[in-house]
């Protein structure tokens, strides 16, 4: 099975330091869209991994959280993609959960639900704990300067190993190229 592991806020949508609370703040980053359509067409299964501290800090309610959602979805199946699934950790950081990334719970889940190894399947984030929580799951972190990414790429603490692409469109080209 070809799987990809994406995180959410800054990879697909342009990220908010104020969090993403409604539908209507869920705007693609350009080009997001149709990477995953392309990954979609290839024979990928595409997997969204994403900390949604909001629900702890009550700014959203999982209700809002699954509009958020199907908004996501809509405009991924609109483009000709398909999001097979999304993992969220609504946990805050002082709850000690072992979902929020940089734990590497969901990644976990991911590879349980799916009956499938993470070697070698590729997680992309913007943030160095998406990379952290790659890494710790035994998947190929790949990083993105959209988001935070432009800041974690100059991050002492992110491991020079990891390969950097503009956004998830480059990223994905990359893949597809390769594989
Ligand atoms: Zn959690």
């Amino acid at each position: 099975m070809k799987l990809v592991i994406l995180d959410r806020d800054g990879v697909i949508n342009e990220d908010s330091d104020d969090f993403i609370k409604s539908p209507a703040e869920w705007k693609p980053i350009r080009g997001s869209l149709v990477a995953i359509a392309r990954l979609h067409r290839a024979g990928w299964r595409v997997v969204v991994a994403t900390n949604q501290s909001g629900i702890a800090r009550n700014l959203l309610d999982l209700d809002t959280l699954a509009r958020i959602h199907e908004t996501m979805q809509r405009q991924v199946s609109d483009a000709g993609g398909m999001i097979d699934a999304v993992f969220f950790c609504p946990h805050g950081p002082n709850d000690h959960c072992d979902c929020r990334k940089p734990a590497p719970g969901m990644l976990n889940d991911i590879a349980r639900r799916l009956h499938t190894e993470l070697t070698g399947v590729p997680a992309i984030g913007d943030s160095l704990r998406d990379i952290q929580a790659a890494t710790a799951a035994g998947a190929s972190p790949i990083l993105v300067r959209t988001g935070k990414g432009s800041r974690t790429v100059s991050d002492p603490e992110l491991d020079k190993s990891v390969p950097v692409f503009n956004d998830l469109y480059s990223a994905v080209d990359n893949l597809l190229k390769v594989q």
